[in-house]
Order: structure tokens, then sequence, then C-alpha cells
């Protein structure tokens, strides 16, 4: 039997929702980091993170540049790749390793820690903001002399949605 999700950490992600809401919100908060950063937002990497933000989903380089291609930004591969590193530079998207992959930052608005959950079944990709964990991580690593700079968490299972499908 799963554990009823505590509503103050439930994630939209796996629950029905206003996505709309979530695009806004996360595009806002991204534009409000950039100015602060003296980052400039050009046509090309607003639409790299709007096409990042459609889904609660990490997309390849090469999906993501299908997608520019079709709108007439380009198709040589330097043009996604440079536009995706752009955006992880300035904490306004994330690169999940275990994926290959990159997903729109859901709260740009903060510096963060997050930790990822990414459901095998349904590629649904969840962002929490997860500082605890990261010092566990950390102290951990202190005990052996190590001191941790950064840590990509991620996490592979099945999300409620996909957990409660009959197999
Ligand atoms: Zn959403
Ligand atoms: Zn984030
Ligand atoms: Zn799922």
């Amino acid at each position: 039997m799963n554990a009823r999700p505590d509503p103050d950490q439930a994630t939209p992600a796996f629950a029905a929702h206003d996505h709309r809401a979530c695009e806004a919100r996360a595009l806002d908060e991204a534009e409000g980091r950039l100015a602060r950063q003296g980052g400039r937002m050009t046509p090309v990497r607003r639409r790299t993170l709007e096409i990042l933000l459609e889904s609660h989903r990490a997309m390849g380089a090469y999906e993501v540049l299908d997608r520019l291609a079709a709108e007439g930004f380009g198709r040589q591969p330097p043009v996604a790749y440079r536009a995706l590193d752009f955006l992880v530079e300035h904490g306004l998207a994330h690169r999940l390793q275990r994926l290959n992959a990159f997903a729109a930052c859901l709260h740009p608005g903060q510096d963060h820690a997050p930790a990822f959950l990414i459901c095998r079944a349904c590629d649904t990709l969840a962002e929490l903001p997860a500082p605890p964990v990261h010092a566990a991580l950390s102290d951990l690593a202190a005990e052996t002399g190590f001191a941790v700079e950064r840590a990509t968490i991620e996490a592979v299972g099945l999300c409620p949605a996909c957990a409660g499908a009959p197999a």
C-alpha cells in the first residue's frame, strides 16, 4: 500500500493540474533570474525553454533540435546545444544524467538543490526541492574527507498513476 502523499510535498507533475499556470510561472521566474544575472533571452533560447516547459518530461537535445528546425531556427546541432547549455548554465534548465536529456527548471526563482523523480513507465519527471537529501550526502561524503561541490540526485520508479495502473 502506498503512503498518502503529503499535500505540502505533492508535486503537480503527478496530478491533474493547470499546466499553463506551471509554464507561465516558470517562464516568468526564468526571465527574472536571467535579468538578475545579466543574461540575454534571445528568441532561440526562449523558444527552447518553452519547448522544454510543454510537459513534465525531459527531452533529448535532438528532439529539441527537431522542434527548433521545424520552426525555422536552423538544423545544425549546435543551435540546440548552445541554447540548452545556456539555459543549464543560468539555472533555467537541468541536465538529467541518467536520461541524457534536459528539463526546464520549475523553480528558477530560487537557488535550490533538487532531486528528480523519473517514472520509468510514462517518463514523467518531477523536480522536488530536496535540501535535506543534499545535506545528508554532503555529511556522508565529509566523513571520508570529500567536499561535495555538485550532486545530481535522480530516482527512477513509478509515478502514482503508473503504480496504480493494472499491469
Ligand atoms: Zn505542470
Ligand atoms: Zn530546478
Ligand atoms: Zn508514470
